[in-house]
């Protein structure tokens, strides 16, 4: 039988910055039911941590002609936010659009409230890339920071390129930090997260991983918390900051309930 579309979702991304073929800008999916209910119940695939992978590569339509390799190597190029979205999408399909969030309701202090997720706001990508279509934008330094640069590393950076993390780049950075707490080391999650995003200075690549790595560490901290924040405030991602009516005493109040995709798939309203 022929799979038929049920969802059209439109990246937040709208597909920029992808490469070729995976720059398209809406996704279609298929209706789930309780096979795709049962991928996300296996002991084996939580254990594994592949759940929500397999989930998508049975949801999405890909275009027929895509092999296997290409449809796996699409979801691990996805970008985190987008990635989000798609999952959303999913279980507002096969589960309806009520969640049960967590946020304390700053009059009565009830913690939980049932929210709308198809309320929720994305954060779109509003600024240019540094060259057409391509995952790389441009920070630029503040005098300060290029001259606090050229103490702590003896040479001149007027900006910083950086790119969003896809998927799988999400993951090995994640495994970085957990490798090294597992190993006692510090575990550095601001410089790794930034070593990972970083592509290069002054429009030159650095291309390896650990050049990187000692490059964010030596700055100053007031010059990597504007690059992060800049960094997030930027890239393509769900908002999870929602206007609560609460549940108790029906106050309005703002919150963020920080959304995670395991929470969406166990917690029904
Ligand atoms: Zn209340």
């Amino acid at each position: 039988m022929e799979k038929k579309e049920a969802v059209r979702v439109e990246l937040i991304s709208k597909g920029q910055f992808y490469p070729e073929p995976f720059n398209f800008s809406t996704v279609s999916m298929v209706e789930m039911d309780t096979g795709h209910q049962d991928i996300l119940a296996s002991e084996l695939n939580i254990q594994k941590n592949i759940q929500f992978d397999l989930l998508l590569r049975e949801l999405i339509l890909f275009p027929p002609e895509w092999s296997s390799k290409q449809r796996t190597e699409y979801i691990d190029t996805l970008f985190t936010g987008d990635r989000i979205y798609l999952l959303l999408a999913a279980r507002i399909n096969g589960y309806g659009e009520l969640y049960e969030a967590a946020a304390t309701c700053p009059q009565c202090g009830h913690e939980k409230h049932l929210i709308d997720l198809t309320q929720l706001e994305t954060n779109e990508v509003s600024i240019k890339s540094v060259s057409e279509g391509q995952n790389v934008f441009r920070f630029e330094l503040e005098e300060r920071e290029t001259k606090s640069i050229e103490k702590t590393h003896g040479f001149s950076v007027r900006h910083i390129d950086f790119k969003f993390l896809s998927t799988q780049e999400t993951r090995k950075y994640a495994n970085e930090v957990l490798r090294r707490k597992r190993e006692q080391q510090d575990e550095n999650p601001i410089t790794t997260r930034l070593a990972f995003s970083i592509v290069g200075v002054e429009g030159q690549t650095m291309e390896n991983y650990s050049e990187r790595f000692k490059f964010v560490k030596k700055l100053k901290p007031f010059i990597t918390r504007r690059l992060l924040q800049y960094i997030n405030n930027n890239e393509p991602m769900v908002k999870s900051n929602y206007d609560f009516i609460c549940a108790n005493c029906k106050n309005n109040f703002k919150a963020d309930f920080g959304l995670e995709i395991v929470q969406l798939f166990f917690d029904f309203a």
